[in-house]
């Protein structure tokens, strides 16, 4: 038996990215998947991963559209997962964005959709879910967190930093809220993966090679290292891990930061 045979799950922002690869891994492992996304060019890759999944794990897979910083479009969204999947036992809270702005040029609009994107989500997503969850008894909460969570990491974005920070605290608070129903919440932390979030940045090869080399591992991490850790917290062998952030950044956050750490043209990019 596979370790999430038949388990539902929703991944928000799965339409690319870490997203993606969590949906794909929790499918490999036997969970039926709905595979949220926003923007209208992204329909095509959602359904495809849809295809994919379906194809190859033998599991049931959806795709649902919603702005999870938006409370009417997450009722809608978790409405239509459980009619089509069932009751949501696995959500990964993994939608995000990184507006790359610098403090001094930062707007009130991006302060806002960056905290209702990367924060408020995972309010609504949780508290929606967790009303069943503890009907059944039973549910796993995985916000997909950063680095930034922890340290000033590079590129020095305050609004990304200080969210994905409230969002680890979040999660402290949620386990505590909700243990006692055994439901486990917990975080992932990556740290810089080459998806499209980070594609402007680490065009620079001198950029590149510097965070491969502020790594103690040396290297960049992958999209399927944060699945893989997605799929161990889902898991039973997780069963007792409550309210911990699971950082997936090969030490990095373990490391005193360097003054090599931080080039000078990586702030001329935001500035
Ligand atoms: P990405 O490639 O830019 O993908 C972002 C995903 O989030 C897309 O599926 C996007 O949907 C979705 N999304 C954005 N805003 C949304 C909204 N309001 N409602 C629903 N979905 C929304 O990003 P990624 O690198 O895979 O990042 C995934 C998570 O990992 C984020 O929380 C990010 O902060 C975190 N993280 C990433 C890195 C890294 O280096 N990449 C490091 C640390 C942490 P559409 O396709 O429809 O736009």
């Amino acid at each position: 038996m596979k370790k999430l045979e038949n388990r539902v799950a929703l991944v928000t922002g799965a339409s690319r990215g870490i997203g993606a690869a969590i949906a794909e891994r929790l499918a490999e492992e036997g969970a039926h998947v709905a595979i949220n996304y926003t923007s209208q060019r992204s329909l095509e890759k959602a359904e495809m991963l849809k295809e994919q999944i379906e194809n190859r794990f033998n599991v049931r897979a959806m795709v649902v559209k919603a702005n999870v910083g938006i409370k009417k479009e997450v009722d809608h969204m978790i409405d239509e997962v459980e009619q089509t999947l069932g009751n949501v036992d696995i959500l990964v809270n993994n939608a995000g964005i990184a507006p790359f702005e610098s403090f001094m040029k930062l707007t009130e609009e991006t302060w806002d959709t960056t905290y209702q994107t990367n924060v408020k989500s995972i309010f609504l997503t949780s508290q929606r879910v967790a009303k069943k969850m503890i009907e059944k008894r039973y549910g796993k909460i995985i916000n997909i967190t950063s680095t930034a969570s922890l340290l000033v990491t590079s590129p020095v974005i305050p609004h990304y930093i200080s969210s994905k920070a409230a969002a680890s605290h979040l999660t402290k608070a949620l386990a505590i809220e909700l243990g006692k129903y055994n439901i486990n919440i917990n975080a992932v932390g990556p740290s810089t993966v080459a998806t499209d979030m980070c594609q402007e940045y680490l065009e620079d090869p001198s950029i590149l090679e510097k965070e491969i080399q502020a790594n103690p591992m040396k290297r960049l991490g992958t999209e399927k290292q944060i699945a893989d850790a997605v799929v161990f917290l889902a898991s039973e062998e997780a069963m007792q891990i409550n309210g911990h952030l699971l950082m997936v950044d090969g030490g990095l956050t373990v490391k005193a930061a360097q003054p090599e750490d931080h080039l000078e043209q990586e702030r001329e990019l935001l500035l």
